[in-house]
């Protein structure tokens, strides 16, 4: 748990000699109790109080990252039980499972499309982050040559997934410089899996068939082995159970401090399908709370892009609305005469607006006002999105110089402005535009 000011105070020297910049120790404890100061700043804290300190200052869910080829998935280090109290930080990773009993050559062709499958949402290139290799066989060899099969066309993060070291090892000498996640030590095997994950400095996975309790207790074994980067698998399956246990162990973890449960969460949506759309159902419960690790059994783009778009909206800051940068955007080569359409800087308004005007073929340039990343009608309702706002965008982007018009098409969302903007901009035209972006193509196609 955080210590507060008073308690981190306690531990600090109290001489008040000033050389961490700041006036006292108590000043100085109150900056690292918030977060906004580092512990090392001061060089006469005693190495057992630091021990303390670091402990205490230790996030309530570990940071465990899995990589490979420069792709890196890291879960963990979250601070709040519901977005809107801060924000989520780190996206569960996504990943497709294959297994050692299937066609080498089954494994390849979906371990490529998954590879080969990217949304472009909002500006940001949203793709599912690798693949989860699972013995069925038992057989090393077998499991190598899945796990072959995957590297040689996706180099995304992996999974190596079976209760055998001997089988996991196979699948680790098969992923050369990757860092996969292993999966799953129980009670039965946690030592023998916890030396090839301490060999291989690679996280591992644990996975109770007995509630909660196993869980900690195989975890606090593995933590006094060595092997400090797990994943807790709770093994609940169905919807109600899985979303009980998985809010138990993150409240457990935040609110209790519970340190041999205080790491990220592994999932398993298509284990407690009975159909595709129960397990695209199941994994967008598991993306919104809380897992860190999603392993899915399908592939499709129809069950990838929702799935993709709702991990990029619930890992977004609340406090933070996605914008672009304000300015004139040229829109399929636009020249002199030209239609001037202004919006908000809010990402999803811009590129609703600027797909719209690319796939018509018209022509156009797109002011984008600095509207603080508001949509049109609430950036208006706000007193963000009003004439000044734009006469100040046609002045800054200096537009006047490029067009050789001086016509001005705002969304009819906010057509109330056009008195208002026709005294800010005097000489200017103001048309009033559509309400909606998708009616932009019929109205630039009357206009031309
Ligand atoms: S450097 Fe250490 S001892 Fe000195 S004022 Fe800062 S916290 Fe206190």
């Amino acid at each position: 748990m955080a210590l507060t000011g008073l308690q981190i105070y306690k531990l600090l020297p109290q001489t008040n000699c000033k050389e961490c910049n700041f006036p006292t120790c108590l000043a100085f404890a109150m900056k690292l109790a918030a977060k906004q100061a580092e512990l090392a700043a001061c060089p006469y804290v005693s190495d057992e109080a630091k021990g303390q300190l670091e402990t205490a200052a230790a996030p309530p869910i570990r940071l465990v990252t899995v990589s490979s080829n420069g792709h890196k998935v890291a879960a963990g280090n979250e601070t709040v039980l519901f977005r809107h109290e801060k924000t989520f930080y780190h996206p569960p990773g996504l990943f497709v499972r294959v297994r050692d009993s299937q066609p080498v050559a089954e494994v390849g062709a979906l371990a490529a499309q998954v590879a080969g499958y990217t949304v472009d949402y909002v500006g940001m290139d949203l793709a599912f982050d690798g693949m989860a290799a699972q013995s069925d066989t038992g057989d090393p060899n077998a499991f190598a040559r899945c796990v072959a099969a995957v590297r040689q066309v996706n180099d995304g993060a992996l999974i190596l997934m079976s209760e055998d070291p001997a089988v996991l090892q196979a699948g680790l000498d098969a992923a050369p410089g990757a860092v996969p996640l292993l999966y799953g030590a129980n009670r039965e095997n946690w030592s023998a899996l916890g030396k090839v994950a301490k060999e291989a400095k690679a996280p591992l996975a644990l996975r109770s068939r007995d509630g909660l309790d196993e869980l900690a207790e195989v975890s606090k074994k593995l933590q006094a082995a060595g092997v400090q980067d797990l994943v807790l698998d709770p093994g609940r399956r169905d919807f109600c159970g899985s979303l009980a246990a998985v809010t138990q162990l993150r409240r457990l973890a935040l609110k209790h401090g519970a340190r041999d449960l205080g790491f990220p969460l592994i999932a398993f949506p298509g284990e407690g399908a009975e159909t595709p759309a129960d397990e695209a159902a199941l994994a967008a419960q598991f993306i919104a709370k809380y897992a860190g690790f999603v392993v899915l059994d399908q592939f499709s783009p129809a069950l990838a892009y929702p799935l993709l778009v709702l991990r990029a909206n619930i890992f977004t800051d609340p406090q933070k609305p996605i914008q672009v940068q304000p300015g004139l955007y040229e829109i399929n080569n636009p020249q002199a005469g030209d239609p001037l359409m202004v919006t908000t800087n809010f990402s999803i308004t811009y590129f609703s607006v600027a797909n719209e005007v690319d796939s018509s073929g018209h022509p156009g340039w797109l002011l984008v006002a600095d509207a603080e990343g508001m949509s049109v009608l609430t950036a208006w309702a706000a007193g963000k999105f009003d004439a000044s706002t734009i006469a100040k965008a046609v002045q800054t982007t200096n537009v006047a110089d490029k067009i050789s018009h001086r016509k001005l098409i705002i969304p009819g969302q906010v057509a109330v402005l056009s008195g208002d903007l026709e005294e800010e901009l005097p000489g200017w035209e103001i048309a009033v535009g559509p309400r909606e972006a998708v009616d932009l193509p019929g109205y630039l196609k009357v206009m031309a």
